[in-house]
C-alpha cells in the first residue's frame, strides 16, 4: 500500500516514527494508502534544514524569490489535472470544485509574485534636523502552519505563498485526511527552484502538533481547523511566545430579505450549502428567511430545487457534490441530523441513509433540510460540516441581524436583497468577519485577506494580501543620522529624551 511521506530537506522521508494514519478513499469507503505520524525528532530534523537554508534564502533578493513564485504558478498550472484528481480521490470533492482548491491558492502565489512592492518600507527624509527615519520588514525565521482536510491546496498556498516570498522557512503539517497534494506542492516549488529546507511537510497528529507549538526556533504559527483545536493552538503557541493566528470553525447566516430575487438566492444557496458536502468553512449552512411569507415561498422552490441535487462519485462530471471525507465523519453529521429531529426542527427533506448504486460503501450522505429551527437547539449552535441546510425565520431585519450577530461563530455571511439601504445597515451592523452582499460565499480575493471573528479567529490577524506580509515579518525602524563632523564632548542636550521639536 502507497505511504505518504514527510518532505524534508528537499527529500522523501519515512521519518523515526512508528505510527501511521489510514488515508480513505471515501467514494469507495476503503483504505487506499496510509501516512507517517511523524515525532518531535522528525521536526527536529525539519528545523535543522530550514535553520542550515533560511539566511541565504532571507538575503536573495525579493524580485528573485518573486521569480520563483512566477515559476511556481506555471508548474501549478501545468499540473492542474493531476493535483484536482489526487485532491479530490482524497477528500471526496468533485473534480471541478478541487480544481477551484487549487486555483484559489494560486490566485495567493499571484499575490506573492509582486512581494517586492509589498515589502517596500516606509521613509521619512528629515524627520528632525539631519534626521531620517526608515522602516523594513524583515522575515521572523523559522515558521509553521497547521491545515485542515477541507482545503488541502489552498490553505496551505494561503500562508507558504506569502510567508515564502517575505524570505522565511516554512514548515508545514497538513490534515493526515487528505496530505498528498500538501507533498506535492512542496515537490513542485522544488522543482521551481526553491531551496531544499525552505518549504518542508511534516505529518502528524497532535503529538506532532505540540512539538511545533513547543519548538523554540519556530517564531509563528498559522492555524486552520476547528475551533477548540484553533483555541488550544492559539493559547498553548502564545504562552511558548509565538506569533499566532488561529482560525476556527464556522456556521455561516444568509439573510434572505422579502424583496430578494428567489429564484437566483434558491440557486446560490444550493451551491453554498451542499457543495463539497457542506465541507467549507464558508458554506451557508443556515437560511433565514424574513417574515413567514418569504419562509414559505422560499420553502416551496427551496425543496425541490434539494430533490434535483445530483450526489455522485468525486469523478462523475455532472454529481453536483461527492461524498464527506472519512466515516466518523459521515456518522457525526448523521448524528446532528438525528438531533435536529429530536430537537423538535422540521426535517424537511431527510439526507440519511443515502447510497450510491455501485458505492454502497462510499462515504455519501444525501442533501438534508430542515425548517422551524431555533437559536436554542444545540443542532443550530455547533457546526455541522455536512450537507445539512437549517431554515430559522425571523420576523424582522433587526432580528436577522442579531441571529449571526450573536451566534458563537462569525466567519461569513451573506444578505440577499435588492434594497441597498438594508444590505448597507447589514454590512455595517452585522457582528461577522467577512461579508455577502447577494454573494452566498463572500471569500475575499487573494490581495486582500480572510479571516473570521468571535470563536471563527484567535489572534487579530488575518490570512494572506497585506495581513499575511504584516503576519509573517516583523518591522524594523531605523533612525538615522549622518552629522558632519562630531558632537561636543559635554553636550547637555544629549540627557534629555530627544524631541524633534
Ligand atoms: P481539525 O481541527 O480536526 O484539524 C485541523 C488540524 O489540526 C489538522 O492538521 C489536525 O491534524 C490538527 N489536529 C487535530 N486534532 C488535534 C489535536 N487534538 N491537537 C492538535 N492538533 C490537532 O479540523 P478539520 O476537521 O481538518 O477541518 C475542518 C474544520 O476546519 C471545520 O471546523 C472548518 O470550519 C474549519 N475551517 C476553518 C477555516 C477558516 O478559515 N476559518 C477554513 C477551513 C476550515
Amino acid at each position: 500500500m502507497r505511504t505518504v511521506e514527510h518532505f524534508i530537506g528537499g527529500e522523501a522521508t519515512g521519518g523515526g516514527g512508528s505510527r501511521s494514519h489510514d488515508i480513505w478513499d471515501p467514494n469507495n469507503g476503503e483504505v487506499q494508502a496510509r501516512v507517517a505520524l511523524g515525532t518531535a525528532d522528525d521536526l527536529e530534523g525539519a528545523v535543522q534544514k530550514a535553520r542550515a537554508a533560511q539566511p541565504e534564502w532571507a538575503a536573495t533578493n525579493p524580485q528573485r524569490r518573486a521569480r520563483v513564485m512566477f515559476k511556481y504558478k506555471q508548474l501549478v498550472e501545468d499540473h492542474m489535472d493531476e493535483l484536482a484528481e489526487l485532491l479530490s480521490s482524497e477528500h471526496g470533492k468533485v473534480v471541478a470544485d478541487a480544481r477551484g482548491d487549487v486555483q484559489r491558492g494560486l490566485e495567493v502565489i499571484e499575490f506573492a509574485c509582486g512581494i517586492p512592492h509589498a515589502l517596500k518600507g516606509e521613509y521619512t527624509q528629515g524627520a528632525g534636523p539631519g534626521i531620517d527615519v526608515y522602516s523594513m520588514r524583515q522575515p521572523l525565521g523559522i515558521v509553521a502552519g497547521i491545515t485542515p482536510f477541507n482545503f488541502p491546496a489552498m490553505i496551505p498556498m494561503w500562508m507558504f505563498g506569502v510567508e515564502i516570498a517575505c524570505g522565511n522557512a516554512f514548515i508545514l503539517k497538513p490534515s493526515e485526511r487528505d496530505p498528498s497534494v500538501p507533498v506535492r506542492l512542496a515537490e513542485l516549488m522544488k522543482e521551481a527552484g526553491l531551496p531544499d529546507g525552505i518549504l518542508q511537510v511534516v505529518h502528524g497528529d497532535k503529538e506532532m502538533v505540540d512539538a511545533i507549538l513547543d519548538h523554540e526556533e519556530i517564531k509563528a504559527v498559522s492555524f486552520v481547523g476547528s475551533s477548540e483545536i484553533a483555541h488550544y493552538v492559539y493559547r498553548r503557541g502564545v504562552a511558548a511566545g509565538k506569533r499566532v493566528q488561529a482560525m476556527g470553525g464556522a456556521k455561516n447566516h444568509g439573510i434572505v430579505m422579502p424583496d430578494a430575487d428567489l429564484d437566483q438566492v434558491v440557486s446560490d444557496l444550493a451551491g453554498a450549502a451542499f457543495g463539497s458536502a457542506g465541507e467549507r468553512c464558508m458554506a451557508l449552512p443556515v437560511v433565514v428567511p424574513v417574515g413567514e411569507e418569504t419562509a414559505d415561498r422560499l420553502r416551496d422552490k427551496m425543496v425541490p430545487a434539494i430533490n434535483a441535487l445530483r450526489v455522485g462519485i468525486s469523478t462523475d462530471e455532472d454529481a453536483h457534490y461527492g461524498p464527506v471525507v472519512t466515516p466518523e465523519h459521515k456518522q457525526r453529521v448523521e448524528g446532528w441530523i438525528q438531533k435536529g429531529v429530536d430537537e423538535g426542527a422540521e426535517l424537511v427533506v431527510d439526507g440519511r441513509g443515502f447510497s450510491l448504486q455501485g458505492h454502497e460503501k462510499g462515504f455519501f450522505i444525501g442533501p438534508s433540510l430542515f425548517d422551524r429551527v431555533t437559536p436554542d437547539m444545540e443542532s443550530y449552535k455547533e457546526e455541522i460540516f455536512g450537507p445539512v441546510l437549517q431554515m430559522v425565520r425571523a420576523d424582522s431585519f433587526d432580528e436577522a441581524v442579531a441571529l449571526p450577530s450573536k451566534h458563537q461563530y462569525g466567519n461569513g455571511v451573506a444578505i440577499f436583497t435588492r434594497n441597498g439601504h438594508a444590505a448597507r445597515e447589514f454590512a455595517q451592523r452585522v457582528n461577522v468577519g467577512m461579508v455577502g452582499i447577494n454573494v452566498p460565499i463572500p471569500v475575499p480575493v487573494a490581495y486582500h485577506t480572510f479571516g473570521g471573528w468571535k470563536r471563527s479567529g484567535f489572534g487579530d490577524s488575518d490570512q494572506h494580501g497585506m495581513e499575511g506580509v504584516r503576519f509573517w515579518t516583523k518591522l524594523k525602524k531605523v533612525t538615522q543620522r549622518w552629522p558632519d563632523g562630531f558632537a561636543e564632548a559635554d553636550n547637555k542636550d544629549a540627557f534629555v529624551i530627544p524631541t524633534m521639536g
